[in-house]
């Protein structure tokens, strides 16, 4: 019988140890319940990190044990691997150079080699799980080079690799000391998925110049095989966060906060702490619109969330501290003895409260300088079930593409984002409604299971085409 084998640098679980011994804890992130179905099916599996080092055989037995009975299989990485794969290439070189910040890059040959071993390291617990006829689904930018190191070992497999962030102009891959190696190792896949068209195209044309491939309609010719290329916007469990917002649980929540902000309007904004997230430019603007607009000072707070998130690297402390320090200086200069400007929290909240916070928020300001997709722009959408409130989006989100009746913003440009927030706050209900109702029944559609489907359709087709090419 043929399966299927997820990998990805996470488990959906997260293994952790507490003061009674070990625990396991599902995750219910966006990908976990996407494809909860395919691994949990008999005989599939997911493979990927647990989340915590475990050095002692034993301790390794039981973890592999325990996964072992719900589809997971876990790779064991050693606290010098997460350093320097992890921290060092993953984060320290590719996030920046794959979001525009290359000026962020580090270029250090010892994290490119802890890159290599550790990918090599999930290629041969792959192997010891993979038939020669195999479904692999290879996910994300911590395992650029395992398509082609699986492909070198099981030439039959059906090998898909979707990328979870954006794929950048090939100027940014050209300066990357490793780009042609990864580009060539991302080419051992069948089919390769991104979230957008522009990614899609951007890949390419990276292929066309630093390798020499041709491609046409999204094919491109290895010397070996045909290899497709194509987009899958990633989508929300729609129906989840419609139910939890609509539930009697978010509702007591956002009573409570209500009966504290009273009248006040709700901007909201919720992100990892990343510099890609655009937070400051984001704080910025919401001062100008108090500066242009004061009648809107004492009349609305903006609420904003940010998940603590890889506060071991420098670029992220010292965003900690600017963001810190402009929160300040605005709820300083503007608040009154009952009125915050900025009610800001660094840390991250359970899931009713988040679905509270959605169904509160007039406004969500989503203003991302690069982002893959941006999941929190369509789980407000989602969350909108009297179809109120107006979303505003970084046209350089990957969701942009989808959520044209968003209010689209350049969001470096901070006129423009004051003055989005003072249309959005005055928006006739009509036209919220309107231009919810139209994005709801696209997030409805595409959700997370659909693109799921769609992937592992378009893989198995990948195959057949070669098959009647061959
Ligand atoms: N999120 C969360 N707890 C919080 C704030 C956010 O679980 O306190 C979730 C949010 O619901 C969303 C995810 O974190 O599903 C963020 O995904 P997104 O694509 O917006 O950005 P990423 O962090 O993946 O760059």
């Amino acid at each position: 019988m043929s399966r299927t084998i997820i990998i990805s640098n996470r488990l959906p679980t997260k293994v952790q140890r507490t003061a009674s011994g070990l625990s396991f804890q599902p995750s219910e992130g966006g990908l976990a319940t996407g494809l909860g179905s395919i691994y949990r099916a008999d005989g599939n599996v997911w493979v990927g990190w647990p989340g915590l080092f475990v050095d002692d055989p034993a301790e390794q037995a039981h973890v592999t044990e325990q996964l072992q009975a719900d589809s997971m299989a876990p790779v064991f990485l050693t606290e010098a691997e997460i350093r320097d794969f992890y921290e060092g290439f993953s984060n320290g070189t590719l996030w920046p150079t794959f979001h525009y910040f290359s000026e962020f890059s580090l270029y250090e040959q010892a994290h490119w080699e802890a890159y290599v071993a550790v990918n090599e390291k999930f290629c041969q617990a792959v192997l010891a799980l993979a038939g020669p006829e195999d479904t692999i689904w290879v996910h994300d930018y911590q395992l650029l080079l395992l398509p082609e190191m699986l492909r070198r070992e099981r030439p039959e497999a059906t090998i898909g690799f979707f990328l979870h962030i954006p794929f950048p102009s090939y100027e940014l891959i050209r300066v990357l000391p490793w780009g042609a190696e990864l580009l060539r190792s991302m080419l051992g896949a069948d089919l390769i998925g991104f979230h957008t068209y522009g990614y899609m195209h951007h890949f390419l044309s990276a292929v066309a110049h630093l390798l020499g491939l041709p491609n046409h309609n999204g094919q491109v010719e290895t010397p070996d095989r045909t290899v497709l290329v194509d987009a899958f916007p990633m989508g929300i469990d729609y129906q989840r966060y419609a139910e939890a917002a609509a539930s009697e649980v978010a509702q007591a929540h956002e009573r409570t906060y209500r009966e504290y902000l009273g009248e006040t309007r709700v901007i909201l904004s919720i992100d990892r702490l990343d510099y890609t997230k655009g937070i400051a430019q984001r704080l910025r603007a919401f001062e100008v619109l108090l500066q242009r607009h004061p009648e809107w000072v004492g009349q609305v707070s903006l609420l904003m969330i940010v998940v603590p998130s890889r506060d071991q690297v420098a670029q992220y402390a010292g965003l900690k501290m600017e963001i810190d320090e402009l929160v300040g200086r605005i709820n300083a200069q503007y608040r009154t003895i009952s009125w915050n400007p900025i009610l800001y929290f660094y840390r991250s909240f359970p899931f009713e409260e988040l679905a509270a916070f959605y169904r509160l928020a007039d406004v969500a300001l989503v203003t991302p300088v690069r982002d893959g997709m941006n999941l929190v722009a369509k789980e407000f959408i989602a969350s909108k079930t009297d179809q109120r409130g107006v979303l505003i989006l970084s046209e350089r989100a990957g969701a942009a593409q989808e959520l044209a009746d968003a209010l689209l913003i350049n969001p470096t440009d901070t006129g423009q984002l004051a003055e989005a927030l003072h249309e959005a706050l005055q928006m006739p209900p009509e036209e919220q409604a309107s231009r919810m109702v139209a994005m709801q029944a696209l997030v409805r559609q595409y959700d997370v299971f659909a693109w799921t489907e769609l992937f592992m359709n378009r893989l198995a087709y990948s195959k057949i085409k070669q098959e009647t090419l061959a």
